[in-house]
């Protein structure tokens, strides 16, 4: 008599790592392609996965809605760009429906350029907040840092989310000799269109023409000229993610503050980062994975590879800018997920 063998039952154990932390939050990178080519983020001329590589986007909602049953609570969507994605609707439907099912909150980092057309797909999934992208207001200077970004295409996107309801937070990287003199002009902008600013170090992740660490600048460089402006005091606002919280004086933004170079945030760390190939990354920082891929094809046990994953899930990551040419890692970020 043949035996036929059923995939195992989907785990609802909750995710703890080998020291203890509990993960509760997932980074989702449902593409590694980009319409921009950031310089600290990617190479002009980047080599992207084809498409037999990559999950489709009814297995990306499978592994998330397992995720969602052993305990992740957030998810956010993220790439590459993510709105490039063919199919990204159907996939933040189907995560959205899980809001208040388990999940509390789906959100998603953008770089604005098809915010317009998609924010109110967005606000209909039940999205509430996004993270867009925005290192400088001036239009020269985004052109150069994006390679082909059109600043106007950016800034209406934003226009577009916020009429659509969703909450904008802007996230920019902190460029020595590319946009420092954009700091107050940001904080500005936000202050006018109801956004908060996070800052963030970049990071050695990926081969990029040039060397990251010319324009590496620590954060604390960086918000020279705003502290000798106003007074700033951090509050308090836990997360559970890397950003340190900051009130400006007259000013209605949160500032956070994102220093993994300069001030390590490891030890709180409740993420994981699944990609688009299905491998589960336990730290942006470190090359160890696990391949879900095959065993989500095959019928094989996930969640025990997902076990393991979490019991490798190292201490801390291995950032240091001054391995001048050699990144930390050799992937880019586009392919984590920022
Ligand atoms: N394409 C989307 C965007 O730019 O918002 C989402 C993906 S992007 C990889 C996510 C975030 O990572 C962005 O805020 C981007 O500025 C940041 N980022 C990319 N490469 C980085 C690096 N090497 N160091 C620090 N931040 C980086
Ligand atoms: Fe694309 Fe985002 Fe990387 Fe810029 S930072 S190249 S927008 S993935």
């Amino acid at each position: 008599m043949a035996v036929i063998s059923s995939p195992p039952a989907a785990s609802t154990a909750p995710l703890i790592d080998g020291i203890g932390r509990r993960i509760s939050y997932l980074r989702l990178s449902v593409t590694d392609r980009c319409d921009l080519r950031c310089r600290y983020c990617m190479a002009e001329d980047m080599q992207f996965l084809p498409k037999s590589a990559i999950l489709n986007i009814e297995e990306m909602g499978d592994l998330a809605e397992r995720f969602v049953a052993r305990g992740i609570r957030r998810i956010r969507l993220t790439g590459g760009e993510p709105l490039v994605r063919r199919g990204i609707d159907t996939l933040a439907m189907r995560l959205g429906a899980l809001i208040g099912h388990g999940l509390d909150e789906l959100t998603l980092t953008t770089n604005a350029m098809r915010l317009a057309e998609h924010a109110p797909m967005l606000a209909a999934a039940g999205v509430r907040r996004i993270n867009v992208s925005l290192d400088t207001l001036d239009p020269a200077a985004f052109r150069h840092i994006t390679r082909v970004g059109d600043l106007g295409v950016a800034l209406r996107g934003v226009d577009a989310a916020r009429s659509a309801g969703l909450a904008v937070k802007i996230n920019m990287v902190a460029l020595a000799g590319l946009n420092e003199d954009q700091l107050l002009p940001i904080l500005d902008f936000c202050s006018a269109n109801g956004c908060d600013l996070t800052l963030i170090e970049t990071m050695p992740l990926g081969e990029i023409e040039g060397d990251r660490s010319d324009h590496y600048i620590p954060l604390h460089q960086f918000i020279a000229p705003l502290r000798a402006a106003r007074a700033i005091w951090p509050v308090d606002k836990a997360t559970g993610g890397p950003a340190r919280y900051f009130a400006i004086e007259d000013s209605p933004v949160t500032l956070g503050l994102i220093t993994p170079l300069s001030d390590n945030f490891c030890s709180t760390c409740n993420r994981i980062r699944l990609t688009v190939e299905g491998r589960i990354y336990m730290c942006l920082g470190q090359d160890d994975h696990v391949d879900l891929r095959a065993a989500l094809r095959d019928g094989d046990d996930v969640d025990g590879l997902i076990d393991v994953a979490l019991a490798g899930k190292p201490r801390a990551h291995d950032f240091h800018i001054e391995r001048k040419s050699q990144p930390a890692v050799a992937r880019h970020m586009s392919a984590t997920g920022g």
